[in-house]
């Protein structure tokens, strides 16, 4: 799928934590208390939305679009993004706010 450039990706991102049933406490405390993330799952997995957008995001005015300003030294994590996968995850965000998951 051709990327837009509307920027979803890098505004508050949502991330694939585990599988349901092997979260690590530990870590998943530390993406809590440090990072004040929402957490929330669906029946397979449990996901985290951070509540920040990511300081290389640019915005273009003229065009309304959203880029990288450091595209070549993105993250790996940002480099194998798959924009599908993750409307699936934001679509589970969704029902998570309309009260369908727990
Ligand atoms: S990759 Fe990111 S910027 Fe591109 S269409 Fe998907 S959510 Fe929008
Ligand atoms: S580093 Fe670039 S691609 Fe990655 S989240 Fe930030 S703005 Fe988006």
């Amino acid at each position: 799928m051709e990327c837009r450039r509307c920027g979803k990706c890098c505004i508050r991102p949502i991330l694939k934590l585990c599988e349901v049933g092997k979260e690590d406490n530990k870590e998943l405390e530390k993406w809590l208390t440090n990072y004040h993330c929402e957490v929330f799952k669906d029946d397979k997995f449990m996901y985290l939305r951070l509540p920040f957008t990511c300081s290389k995001l640019d915005f273009n005015v003229k065009s309304g679009t959203y880029s990288c300003k450091d595209y070549e030294n993105r993250p790996k994590i940002c480099q194998e993004y798959n924009c599908t996968q993750e409307r699936m995850v934001t679509e589970v965000l969704e029902k998570f706010k309309r009260g369908e998951l727990k």
